[in-house]
């Protein structure tokens, strides 16, 4: 089954940094993918711009060879990949001086949708947005793309705000959180809002805790130098694990439309309670030939965390008393991405000791094999008595809905949003704020207790605290496959 294609206006998408990995692996493959599906309409144009100095037909050849190496051979059809460079077109720009501009400005058309996405590392942009404005090559109704990380602290995202703000309106700038693009996390939402099957357990009351796990199996490799100054606490709970938990957590908006669902997450970031030292597990994967942390990052002494599991409690009525488990590391057994709401036991059993209860949970696969599925009790067949046994009700998407479906990457869907006007898969500035305003503590208080990470074996399911963790409250993680 193909995906349904909702076409989009003709326009002209600007890309700064389009030499860069980000570009290569992600956003012209993605866009090539959207091009091959029909959804970019003829008379749309893609134009990369960065220092590097090479006309349109150099850059040409470099997407060309970007495509041979990020997509399968199957998905590369000579004639599509022709037209598709055909629309690329390429400026050499540096973000801070004063070449460039006047041909940009003359590349782009009066009657199209303009999107600026700035690939490039946030200190340039402020220097990108104020040259697209000031030379008119920006307008009211521009849209403007920008990447993690949004800010190191609450500090510098309130300074990367301010900065967008000067020249753009909130409407127009679409901080990118590559997870809400994912086909799963949208599913939660309507696994949620159009069943009644859930809604009315999904609360304290029915649900005994939640998890959320993102787990990589690579270690930080070559982007060691760079992670040291970040973290896991910066790099994934900051953004993309909270991102999850508001769409768990969050009350059903009145519509589906940008505001309202951003207003909903923003209610519960401000509804966290500051994490206590005790609920907070840091570690490093310590391991011997190189596999280790501190030799990645160049770093004998550091103390940034390769690994995080943390609980979370967010008191409002719907959630008072149900902790919330987070966990993610690099180097860990398995790449898994998923999150697990485990419901409470039936008041009374009338199956009798022997039985043993299994808990009902239901899984919502990120990656691999993007699903989910509900774990339910039943009666193990044949006889011998009422025997119960845990199975799960799966639901592979790729199985429900044809093997062939034509799963977009979340960065196609993200940047198909952005054409189409629709901000409700971005980041507020308000709400990256308050997420940043509850992790500063969290990092400040690792800070001046002189937190030396936990070492962990790599290729295990991370140090041993954060199994205590669960053990102490008589709960344990899901296995890591
Ligand atoms: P990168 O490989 O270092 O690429 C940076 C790009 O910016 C290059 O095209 C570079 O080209 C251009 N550039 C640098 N300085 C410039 C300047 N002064 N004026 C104009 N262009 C300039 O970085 P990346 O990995 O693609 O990441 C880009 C952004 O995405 C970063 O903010 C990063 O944090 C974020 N991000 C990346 C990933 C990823 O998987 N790579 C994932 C999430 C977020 P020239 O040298 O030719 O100018």
């Amino acid at each position: 089954m193909v995906a349904r294609v909702i076409p989009v206006d003709p326009f002209d998408l600007v890309i700064f940094g389009a030499t860069g990995d980000l570009a290569r692996r992600k956003i012209l493959p993605g866009l090539y993918r959207r091009w091959k599906e029909g959804q970019i309409p003829e008379g749309s144009a893609i134009i990369g711009a960065a220092r590097s100095d090479m006309d349109a037909d150099g850059f040409r050849a470099l997407v060309g060879e970007a495509l041979q190496e990020f997509l399968p051979v199957a998905e590369l059809v000579a004639e599509t990949v022709a037209s598709f460079l055909e629309i690329l077109n390429y400026v050499t720009i540096d973000a801070r001086g004063d070449g460039g501009w006047a041909e940009l400005a003359g590349l782009m058309r009066k009657d199209k949708v303009r999107a600026f996405y700035l690939s490039v590392a946030p200190a340039l942009f402020g220097d990108i947005a104020k040259r697209l404005k000031e030379r008119g090559i920006a307008h009211r109704d521009s849209r403007i793309v920008v990447e993690k990380p949004f800010g190191k602290d609450l500090e510098t995202a309130r300074a990367l705000n301010a900065s967008l703000a000067s020249y753009f309106h909130e409407d127009q700038i679409y901080r990118i959180d590559h997870y809400l693009g994912k086909e799963t996390v949208q599913n939660l939402m309507a696994v949620r809002f159009a069943n009644i099957l859930f809604e009315p357990l999904w609360n304290a009351q029915y649900v005994d805790h939640v998890q959320i796990t993102v787990a990589e199996t690579v270690g930080v490799g070559g982007r060691g130098e760079y992670y040291d100054h970040s973290g896991a606490i910066r790099d994934m709970v900051q953004n993309h694990m909270m991102q999850l938990l508001c769409l768990i957590a969050m009350e059903p908006p009145s519509r589906f439309d940008p505001d309202a669902m951003r207003d909903e997450k923003l209610k519960v970031i401000r509804a966290l309670d500051p994490v206590a030292p005790s609920e907070i597990v840091r570690g490093q994967y310590r391991g011997k030939d190189g596999d280790d942390y501190l030799t990645e990052a160049g770093n004998p002494d550091s103390r940034t965390e390769s690994f995080v599991a943390m609980k979370l409690h967010i008191s409002n009525w719907r959630w008072k008393g149900t902790p919330f488990y987070l966990r993610t590391g690099k180097r860990l057994r398995s790449r898994a991405s998923e999150i697990a709401i485990t419901f409470k036991e039936p008041p009374h059993s009338i199956f009798g000791e022997s039985n043993q209860w299994r808990e009902n949970v239901l899984v919502i696969r990120l990656q691999p094999d993007e699903g989910m599925d509900l774990r339910v009790m039943i009666k193990e067949p044949g006889p011998g008595g009422m025997r119960l046994k845990d199975v799960a009700l799966d639901m592979s998407f790729a199985e429900a809905l044809g093997d062939d479906l034509d799963i977009p990457d979340a960065y196609e869907r993200l940047i198909m949003d952005v054409i189409r006007g629709n901000q409700t898969l971005f980041m507020r500035g308000d709400e990256v704020e308050a997420a940043w305003g509850w992790v500063d503590p969290v990092l400040q208080m690792m800070e001046e207790r002189g937190d030396v990470p936990e070492p962990y074996e790599p290729g295990s399911a991370g140090p041993e605290g954060s199994l205590m963790l669960m053990h102490r409250d008589g709960r344990r993680w899901r296995e890591m496959r």
